[in-house]
């Protein structure tokens, strides 16, 4: 037994509450964004402009399209491929619901396919499995910033004439072997969430090698009008505008990309600074055999979006969100990456999915837990959370 846990009346590890996923904000985008606001242009405009190709030359990606978040770019990517209704589209359960929810809206139905261990992200082999006649596209997810095994994923999508859309939500600065994450598949998506790597307040791009998509995208992301509204009011002359899709509203605006600019150079820098509070942690768990740490992994390069350790919770006598109730009564917020899909309301009821279908991914579902990762943390900051966890893990092991 050790200290007294906080949610039993003891002392917590620190008086004030150190929030999941805090945004680093600094003056640099706090003064882009002024200067924006002051431009008298707010829109889509010179600055998202700016941001995409920013982003396209760091992803080395031909174009990238900056949209209001990465859902948009999923649902996007599965309009210009031509997925609706009667097709079929592979995922892992072990991913935030939009990249499922953009399937089902779209009219197609999603088909889950069980991860693999220790990587947590989905296992080629069961991609192949879950293949009818009826599936057009692959959604692989590179959990909390690891990439999937692409090389395997490609070869399947080839053999199978399957569309590759990678959710790299977590992963802006993910290398798998020697390509970079956002140059590999078809499209890929990115999030600039408050959350995550970098961060617009609500944000995404989607990249990609072909033009016409890219194109289309653009063109479908605001409207589906022919000429975006910065080149009809700002170029020579009025234009008048053409419909040539029932688009949506997914833009990107100028005052989100004055933010991006700037984490986005700073994108390197951070990751560095994650690099360092995630081996701190590394070595801080290595000798509590409850948890298991992320495993490290030659021929990649991780981006260090989430620290997510599993505990084991047969060897203490709490489950994990008890765990993350005494972590937040120790002042330390902690996140849950993810509850597996398939046992989530909808896919239950609506696809018929339950406890069962997906072992690996419930396994990690029910012991998964997201420490703070964010260049935003202090080393002392880290010291909390190190203490709080290994303060209740003292406390509640059988
Ligand atoms: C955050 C997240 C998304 C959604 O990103 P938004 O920009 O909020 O739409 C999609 N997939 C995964 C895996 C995520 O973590």
């Amino acid at each position: 037994m050790g200290e007294r846990l906080a949610i039993e009346g003891g002392k917590p590890v620190r008086d004030s509450f150190l929030v999941f996923g805090s945004p680093q904000i600094l003056q640099d985008e706090i003064e882009e964004v002024v200067k924006t606001l002051r431009s008298g242009w707010i829109g889509t405009g010179p600055k998202t402009h700016r941001f995409e190709r920013m982003f396209a030359q760091y992803v080395k990606a031909r174009n990238a399209v900056a949209l209001n978040s990465c859902t948009a770019g999923l649902e996007l990517a599965l309009d210009v491929l031509g997925i609706g209704p009667g097709d079929e589209v592979i995922t892992t359960p072990i991913t935030f619901c939009a990249t499922a929810n953009v399937i089902v809206r779209r009219g197609a139905k999603p088909v889950f396919a069980d991860i693999e261990l220790p990587s947590m992200n989905i296992d080629p082999g069961e991609i192949e499995r879950r293949i009818t006649p009826r599936t057009k596209a692959v959604i692989p997810v590179h959990f909390a910033g690891r990439p999937c095994r692409m090389d395997d994923i490609l070869e399947i999508a080839r053999r199978y004439d399957l569309y590759v859309i990678e959710d790299a939500a977590h992963a802006i600065e993910a290398w798998y072997r020697d390509r970079k994450i956002g140059s590999i598949g078809d499209i890929t998506a990115f999030s600039f969430y408050v959350t995550k790597n970098v961060v617009t307040g609500e944000g995404g791009m989607v990249t990609t090698d072909r033009e016409d998509w890219a194109e289309e995208i653009r063109i479908k992301s605001l409207h589906g009008i022919s000429k975006d509204a910065w080149k009809r009011y700002t170029e020579a002359g009025f234009q008048p505008y053409d419909t040539l899709y029932p688009g949506y509203k997914f833009n990107m605006t100028d005052i989100q990309a004055s933010l991006g600019i700037h984490q986005l150079a700073r994108v390197e820098e951070n990751l560095k600074i994650r690099e360092r509070h995630w081996m701190r942690y590394n070595q801080a768990f290595a000798d509590i055999p409850q948890i298991t740490t992320p495993p490290e992994e030659g021929g990649i390069r991780h981006a260090r979006h989430l620290y997510t350790i599993l505990l084991d919770i047969d060897a203490l006598k709490v489950d994990r969100n008890r765990f993350v109730e005494m972590l937040k009564a120790e002042n330390i917020g902690s996140g849950i990456h993810f509850i597996a899909l398939h046992l989530h309301s909808f896919y239950r009821r609506n696809f018929g999915y339950k406890r069962g279908d997906f072992p690996k991914a419930e396994y990690v579902s029910d012991r998964v837990l997201s420490l703070p990762l964010s260049p935003k943390l202090t080393d002392k900051d880290v010291d909390d959370v190190i203490r709080a966890v290994r303060k209740i893990i003292d406390n509640t092991r059988r």
